[in-house]
Order: structure tokens, then C-alpha cells, then sequence
């Protein structure tokens, strides 16, 4: 473990000062990641400011009917709070569907946002990682990619973006709330993640020294026609190989609104406005959901050890749209574990 400094800050001015001071310092929610990352001395920050005492922890709602998320809300409590539980079913079976319940009580909002790719060599300071460093070369692409994209990559990268809650956040079309040195924006959060192109060591479109607030969800719930299906090696306690958001509004059998986000596919959770435009007014049926599924992998590409992901990505689309126009989620089975 490299020697670091720690400090407190008191307010998000105070956090947005501390870090604009020191090029080299880094937030730290949960930790959950960032010290994992620090003992593998992939990040090495000369200061962790912590921000876990700042008022970020409220789940509110919103004078346009939406409901507002504090960047320190922790991953269960979002699951499990009444608002999104009865509004956003979606986004509880998401995060319920990540990590473990004690991983899920420390990591937070904003950390599940800027949580870093998965991938192995990204993990391993003995291999080349554009990522961790840039222009040294990317040990993925010839070496074992089994977990990696297939939507979105570029030859400098092909990792994949690893958390769940996201993806149901890409699919409600959230927004972002940040602050920084100049002040506070909101970015949308089709915008907030990045794809890899030639500067895969930027993970987000977040500047450096901004501090995400808070995470906002319009009032568009979908919480009747949902599901998040996530297939992965294990039943749990594993990412995603490939995971599927859908979220739809019916009009009898016919489909008014629809959202389709992947997850386990590509740098940033995948929302395709083309399938989703292809959903709206069609029919519930196999042949619709499998013409989106065809439309979100037109531009797939596998690697030695992903190519199935393809085949896999195109049922799991079809079968999560199957079960959010039949209105049967996908199972929230550990629900019960606090
Ligand atoms: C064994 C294991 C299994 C996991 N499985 C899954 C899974 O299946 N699905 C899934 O989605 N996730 C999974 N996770 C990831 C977990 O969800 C993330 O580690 C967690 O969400 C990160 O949140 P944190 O608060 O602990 O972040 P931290 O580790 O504290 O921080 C992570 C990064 O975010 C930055 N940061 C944190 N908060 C802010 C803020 N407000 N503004 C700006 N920057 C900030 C930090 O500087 C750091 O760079 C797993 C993790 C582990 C260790
Ligand atoms: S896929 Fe990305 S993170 Fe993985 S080795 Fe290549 S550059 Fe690094």
C-alpha cells in the first residue's frame, strides 16, 4: 500500500477546494473500489478526501415529479427506499442484482458511477493497459477477453463498464448533478460515461476536479412493465456478461414508450435510441423484441474469447422485453438480504 494523506471535508465547496489544491488527490465514498484499486497501486493518490460526511445522503422528490438521489446515498438504502421500490422498480432490481449486501450497505451512489472497469489487465500494473497507461497498449485485445465489449470499442480499449445500477439509470434517463470550481452543471447521463476511442484512461465526462452531488430521476418510472435480467457466471456476487434494462409503457398489447439499456456490453451502459424508436407503437410480440435485439447488435464485433456474447446479448434483450410487457420482473432474489 502506498503512503497517502487523508483529510476531512466539511462541505462540497470545502471537497471541490481540497482537490483542485492537489492534482494528484482523490475522493473516497465507500471506498469499495478506490482501495482495492490503491492496494493493487493502480491508482496511487497522494491524498483521500473524504467526503462521507458531507449532506448528500437524501432521496427526495423533486417539484417536476422526479426524484433526486444525494451522491452518498448508499447502494441499499436506494434499493430499499419506499420511492423507488413503489416508482422505480427498476433501478432497486438493478442494484439488487450487483455485488454482495455488505458491499451494496458501504458503496454509494456517486462511487457506483466512477466504480473502474473490471477487466484483468487493467488490474495487473506487469501488463501493458492503455488505460492505466496510456500508450503502453491494451493486453486485451489478443488475450483473454471473455469478459469484455462488443458494442462501442475502439483499438485502444475494449473493456466494459461494470455496474448494474447504471444501466437502469441510463434506461430512466437520469441526470447528473455536479459541482466544481466553476460552479454546478448537470449532465446528462447518456453524456456522463464515456466510449473508449484514443483516450480510454477517461472512464467519464466528470472534470477532475468535480464532485458529483447527485444523481436525478425524471418522473417517468416505468414501474408496472419492467426488468432487469442480468446473466453472468454466477447466480451472484459476479458482473455482468451481459445484462438488460427494459422498460416499457403499453397501450393494450401495443408498446407506447419503450427504454433498452445493456450492461456488460461496451465502455458505458448502452442505451440505443434506434431500438427503442423501433419498439414504440409495435406489438408485444417475439418478431418486435427480436428486431430491436437485431438493431442493438447491428454494429457488434467479438473478440477471440466474447464472440458469444452476441448470441447471448440478442436472447437476453429479447427475453427481458418478453418479461417487462408480461409484467414479470426478473426475480429480485436476494430482496430479502439487508
Ligand atoms: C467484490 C466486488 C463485487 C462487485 N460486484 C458488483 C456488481 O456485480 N455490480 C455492480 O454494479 N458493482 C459491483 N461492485 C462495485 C461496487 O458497486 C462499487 O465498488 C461501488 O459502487 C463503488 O462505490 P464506493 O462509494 O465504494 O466508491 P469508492 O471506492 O469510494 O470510489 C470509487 C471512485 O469514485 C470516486 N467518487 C466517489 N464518490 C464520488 C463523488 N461523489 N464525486 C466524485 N467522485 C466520487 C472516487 O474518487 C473513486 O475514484 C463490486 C465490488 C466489489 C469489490
Ligand atoms: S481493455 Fe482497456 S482496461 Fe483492459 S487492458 Fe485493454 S486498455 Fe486496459
Amino acid at each position: 500500500m502506498i503512503n497517502f494523506q487523508y483529510a476531512r471535508a466539511g462541505d462540497a465547496a470545502d471537497a471541490v477546494q481540497q482537490i483542485a489544491a492537489d492534482p494528484r488527490a482523490k475522493f473516497i465514498a465507500g471506498g469499495t473500489n478506490l482501495i482495492d484499486l490503491m492496494k493493487e497501486e493502480v491508482e496511487r493518490p497522494t491524498r483521500l478526501i473524504d467526503i462521507t460526511r458531507l449532506p448528500l445522503r437524501s432521496v427526495e422528490e423533486t417539484a417536476e415529479g422526479g426524484v433526486r438521489i444525494g451522491a452518498l446515498v448508499p447502494n441499499s438504502d436506494l434499493a430499499y427506499h419506499p420511492l423507488i421500490e413503489r416508482r422505480y422498480p427498476i433501478l432497486a432490481s438493478a442494484i439488487l442484482a450487483g455485488a454482495s449486501a455488505q458491499l451494496r450497505n458501504m458503496a454509494s451512489t456517486g462511487g457506483n458511477l466512477l466504480q473502474r472497469t473490471r477487466c484483468y489487465y487493467f488490474y495487473d500494473t506487469a501488463t501493458p493497459c492503455n488505460k492505466r497507461e496510456p500508450g503502453s497498449g491494451c493486453s486485451a485485445l489478443t488475450g483473454l477477453n471473455r469478459m469484455h465489449a462488443i458494442l462501442g470499442t475502439s483499438e485502444a480499449c475494449i473493456a466494459t463498464h461494470p455496474s448494474d445500477m447504471c444501466v437502469a439509470l441510463a434506461a430512466l434517463d437520469a441526470t447528473v448533478h455536479v459541482v466544481g470550481p466553476v460552479g454546478a452543471r448537470t449532465i446528462a447521463f447518456s453524456d456522463f460515461h464515456r466510449l473508449p476511442g484514443d483516450t480510454p484512461q477517461r472512464d467519464t465526462n466528470l472534470e477532475p476536479h468535480e464532485l458529483v452531488t447527485a444523481v436525478e430521476l425524471p418522473a417517468r418510472g416505468f414501474a408496472v412493465n419492467y426488468t432487469y435480467l442480468k446473466i453472468r457466471d454466477r447466480l451472484s456476487y459476479a458482473f455482468a456478461l451481459v445484462s438488460v434494462a427494459a422498460a416499457l409503457e403499453l397501450d393494450g398489447n401495443r408498446i407506447g414508450e419503450a427504454r433498452l439499456a445493456l450492461g456488460g456490453v461496451a465502455h458505458k451502459p448502452w442505451r440505443d435510441l434506434a431500438a427503442e424508436a423501433a419498439l414504440r407503437g409495435q406489438p408485444t410480440t417475439e418478431a418486435t423484441f427480436a428486431q430491436a435485439a437485431d438493431l442493438v447488435l447491428r454494429d457488434a464485433k467479438g473478440f477471440e474469447h466474447n464472440a458469444f456474447k452476441i448470441d447471448l446479448a440478442r436472447c437476453a434483450i429479447i427475453r427481458a422485453l418478453t418479461q417487462a410487457a408480461a409484467g414479470t420482473p426478473q426475480s429480485q432474489s436476494d430482496k430479502k438480504i439487508r
